[in-house]
């Protein structure tokens, strides 16, 4: 005991050398306005283009495809809405099966049910913290049979339909693998790219690996439009089915109300899409800040002992969207000590999401041995990473 509060202590010194001094409270990830954004939302009031069109709207998706390198960005209203679309746009239907990390927020798995289908757990990795492909592959070698028209699970007889990985805390999965595994096993590939908007792949842009992948605008992400989200795409007419449903499936036409399938009113306003081309603007420089915060922590934490801040895995250059302290094994039980003595001095840290599957509503759902997931869940520690930090 005499050793670890001692490790706490050290913890919470290692913490507060590394922010500003004189603070009196920090944030985990709070939203910074440096540059246009005033300039652009008073350009909507002035001209009362606030809502579902406008010259916003067009610019924000044309600067997220140049940026992401994607053929396409559609933006819409948030990053669940996001997945909504892009898992029906794959072709998700009611009792098809989908995988998803059991570590993960729940907006991901939100979206697979949103779409009558059955979120599918599946474990994850220590080296990205995001889903583990060669676990993966070795799971659906012994419960799936890859038919002509698709993948099914053995025990259950469901289709199953897609992958949905997560880029956790902005670090990249170990995609190529997992492109492979989509391969051998017929499976759709969707990248929740909400968390790793700046964040690289071997030199390419995350949420270029599947078919359709999708990024999260909120208040706590890298950068916010309010709220936001959007669907990438290299497919041409996926992009433009993508844009047609999420903006209620309405042919073009100069004055007639004509639908020609059950769209959704999903579109960002023209006001929010303001908020994000004054954010786009700025992305280069918060990347580079966020990298320094990152250097900071490491700096201070090397002496520590007991835990590690995460670094980004060496096939990926991330954006440290937030950081994140690992406890060492033997240490996890210190937690929530850890948790509360920061919480305690003003410093907000949380610990990592509830895994999916201990959920009510999705207690019952299909999992593989998530035993990684289980042990990961219980050291992480997010830490303060706001830009202006
Ligand atoms: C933020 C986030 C989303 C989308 O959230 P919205 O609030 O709907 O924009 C989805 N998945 C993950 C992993 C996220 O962190």
């Amino acid at each position: 005991m005499t050793d670890n509060s001692f490790a706490v202590a050290a913890i919470i010194d290692g913490l507060k050398r590394c922010l500003p001094a004189g603070y009196k409270s920090v944030g985990l990830h709070e939203p910074c306005f440096a540059g246009n954004e005033w300039k652009y939302v008073k350009d909507c009031l002035d001209t009362g283009w606030v809502s579902s069109v406008g010259k916003y709207v067009d610019l924000f998706e044309k600067k997220l495809a140049e940026y992401t390198g994607a053929k396409r960005a559609v933006a819409v209203v948030n990053g669940t809405a996001a997945l909504h679309i892009a898992l029906k746009l794959v072709g998700t239907e009611r009792d098809d099966e989908v995988l998803v990390p059991a570590l993960t927020f729940i907006a991901t798995t939100n979206a697979i049910t949103y779409c009558g289908a059955v979120p599918h757990f599946i474990d994850s990795e220590e080296r990205t913290l995001g889903l583990d492909p060669h676990k993966l592959n070795d799971y659906l070698r012994e419960i799936a049979e890859v038919r002509s028209e698709g993948c099914f699970n053995r025990k259950t007889k469901r289709r199953i339909r897609a992958v949905v990985p997560m880029h956790t805390f902005g670090h990249p999965v170990d995609l190529d693998p997992l492109a492979e595994v989509c391969v051998r096993f017929k499976l759709d590939l969707v990248e929740d790219a909400a968390e790793s908007l700046g964040s690289f792949y071997k030199g390419c842009h995350t949420g270029n690996w599947g078919g359709l992948s999708t990024l999260s605008f909120n208040g706590n992400k890298t950068i916010t439009t309010g709220g936001g989200g959007a669907i990438i795409t290299n497919n041409e007419d996926l992009g433009k089915l993508a844009k047609h449903i999420t903006t209620t499936a309405k042919v073009p036409h100069r004055w007639a109300f004509y639908h020609d399938q059950i769209g959704y009113n999903y579109r960002l306003p023209n006001i929010n899409a303001a908020l994000g081309c004054a954010q786009m603007e700025q992305l280069p420089d918060f990347l580079a800040k966020k990298r320094m915060l990152a250097e900071r922590y490491f700096h201070e934490f090397t002496g520590i002992q007991g835990v590690r801040v995460f670094r980004e895995p060496e096939f990926a250059r991330s954006n440290y969207w937030l950081n994140t302290m690992v406890l060492d094994k033997e240490n996890k039980m210190y937690r929530d000590v850890i948790l509360e003595a920061a919480n305690d001095c003003g410093i907000a840290t949380r610990p990592a999401w509830t895994l999916m599957y201990k959920l009510p509503m999705f207690e019952s759902c299909p999992r593989m041995d998530v035993s990684v997931a289980e042990d990961l869940e219980k050291r992480i520690i997010n830490i303060p990473s706001s830009v202006f930090l």
